[in-house]
């Protein structure tokens, strides 16, 4: 069995104590065990800032951008690798793992490449300078330096790979040291990915450490200057936030929680247009891609009441065509849930949906006699706005027709029921509708897709979170915000108002 170690300090240490087994979710299998007992947290913390922080800041944005570059490189050459880690510790197909790797080198190269466009620079201006003063020579300009903290980052268990490097981008990019703290049903992948990074001696000591296991009392030494990004479940965020030491030095958190994402069908799509196809094909994707354990996957599908019968057969048929079984099978489309736990919440998410739907295919009996399987477990909710469908959030393939009568309030009033979500797709070809239900369901979500007949051939799913665009979302989702090119970095980032002479500004920071 594979003992993973936190890398702390500038060494690989072991934990001591009870240690939290991990396992392979098609065959139940323990594989491995990590435990964090016995690290020095605040000595982890104390290495960031001593050693991480200031050789990150002393080196330009071009050079922070060129070591991701590297790092980037690096995970990509160890592609086929971590792809059998993930089908073997995360029960991942093949196309999954690809997913999560691939997004996270690309995310890094991403990140590489704004770092390059900004080149010598070491700090950032924040918009154009304003004249304050009655003359022309009191003048201020906001900027924005690097924090002189580390950033802790606490991950989930669904991305691994994608959660660890698309915060990892954005903190060294900005010149914060990082210690990740990965999910522990799957921190194999993590585990071995921070091992490439590490051997590509591309970073400087302190820049990154990592935590196998627990996060025991991490939080309560994080200081001022320190900040922590989260991605979890909201009952995890509510114990976080309410951490005493993180009230009392106002340390900055960063939160990316669970979201009941909604995709509409308008009334005015046809049956034979290229609009409904796409719902169709989407919503099918986003409950089996990653056996539907994907923060931005829809849970509620918002269908005029009269077209309810037609889409639930067109999904059904989908579904039936996914084949689930052994994720390392070349023709498997979907595999299990990553871990017990997910399995048994999954299975219980489903009874409580249940109580109040038409279950139109799947169900919450495991779908094999060995392994975390579930079965693509689609249901028609009996009332638009009962509770449980705008609040259980059944982290598995699973999703909810919604009936609803059509109109552009309505459908946006409803999606709202969900308390706020990381993102909504509405599928309509009528431009006054589309308009109408995006100004409405912006204010509850980080990002609103809106698919035509004039861009469904071009599309990129609802569920790909781009490093180009913001991923986080307002109220449950839990009020964060990450990635969207340069604006990722602000949250490492001090901004500060200097007001002086104009031509100290001017030749300070208008470069
Ligand atoms: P979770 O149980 O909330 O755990 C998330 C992370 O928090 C894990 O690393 C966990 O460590 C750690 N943790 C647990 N208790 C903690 C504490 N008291 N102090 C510090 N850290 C603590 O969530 P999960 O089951 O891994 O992930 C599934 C959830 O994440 C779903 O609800 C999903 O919607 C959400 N999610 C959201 C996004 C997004 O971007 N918005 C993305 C992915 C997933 P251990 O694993 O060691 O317990």
């Amino acid at each position: 069995m594979q003992i993973l170690e936190s890398y702390v300090q500038g060494g690989w240490r072991a934990g001591s104590g009870a240690a939290a087994n991990l396992y392979n979710p098609t065959t139940e299998e323990t594989i491995a065990a990590a435990s964090s007992g016995g690290i020095d947290f605040s000595a982890a913390l104390a290495f960031a800032r001593a050693r991480g922080g200031p050789a990150l800041r002393e080196m330009t944005f071009g050079q922070r951008g060129k070591m991701l570059k590297t790092l980037s490189a690096a995970v990509h050459a160890h592609r086929d690798e971590l792809i059998e880690l993930s089908i073997r510790n995360a029960g991942t197909t093949r196309g999954d793992a690809k997913f999560d790797i691939d997004g996270a080198s690309g995310t890094l190269a991403a990140y590489a490449q704004y770092g390059e466009a900004l080149g010598e620079k070491r700090i950032l201006n924040d918009g154009e300078s304003v004249q304050l003063g009655r003359g022309a020579r009191f003048w201020g300009q906001h900027i924005l330096v690097p924090r002189l903290g580390a950033a802790v980052h606490v991950n989930a268990f669904n991305f691994p790979a994608w959660n660890m490097l698309e915060k990892a981008a954005c903190a060294l990019l900005a010149g914060t040291p990082v210690i990740e703290k990965p999910g522990t049903p799957t921190a194999m992948v993590a585990w071995r990915i921070a091992q490439i990074l590490i051997e590509t001696g591309a970073m400087p000591a302190g820049a990154f450490q990592f935590i196998a296991g627990s996060a025991g009392d991490l939080l309560d030494h994080m200081g001022p200057q320190d900040c922590l990004a989260f991605t979890g479940s909201s009952a995890t965020a509510a114990r976080i936030r309410g951490n005493a030491n993180l009230i009392n030095h106002n340390i900055r958190v960063n939160i990316e929680a669970d979201s009941l994402n909604a995709t509409i069908l308008a009334a005015d799509v046809s049956a034979d247009s290229d609009t409904f196809r796409l719902l169709i094909q989407n919503v099918a994707l986003d409950m089996t891609q990653k056996t539907g354990q994907k923060c931005t996957a829809t849970r509620r599908v918002l269908v005029p009441r009269a077209r309810v019968d037609e889409v639930a057969a067109e999904l059904v048929e989908s579904l039936n065509m996914i084949k689930l079984g052994d994720p390392a099978g070349a023709d498997t489309r979907m595999g299990p849930v990553a871990s017990k736990s997910q399995f048994a919440d999954v299975r219980a998410g489903i009874d409580r949906l249940a109580a109040g739907a038409k279950i139109a295919c799947g169900g919450s009996k495991p779908a094999r006699d060995k392994g975390y399987f579930i079965a693509p477990t689609l249901m028609i909710a009996n009332d638009a706005r009962s509770v449980v469908v705008h609040t259980e959030e059944v982290f598995g393939p699973v999703a909810t027709i919604v009936p609803y009568d059509g109109g552009a309030d309505e459908a946006a009033e409803i999606a709202g029921l969900g308390g706020g979500g990381l993102v909504a797709s509405i599928y309509s070809n009528d431009p006054a509708w589309s308009e109408r239900a995006i100004l409405q369901l912006s204010p509850w979500h980080g990002r609103v897709w809106a698919a035509s007949d004039k861009m469904a051939e071009q599309s990129i799913p609802p569920g790909l979170v781009l490093p180009s665009m913001i991923h986080g979302g307002p109220g449950r989702a839990g009020g964060g915000e990450e990635l969207g090119g340069l604006r990722g970095l602000s949250f490492y980032l001090q901004r500060t108002a200097v007001q002086a002479f104009k031509g100290h500004l001017d030749s300070s920071f208008a470069k």
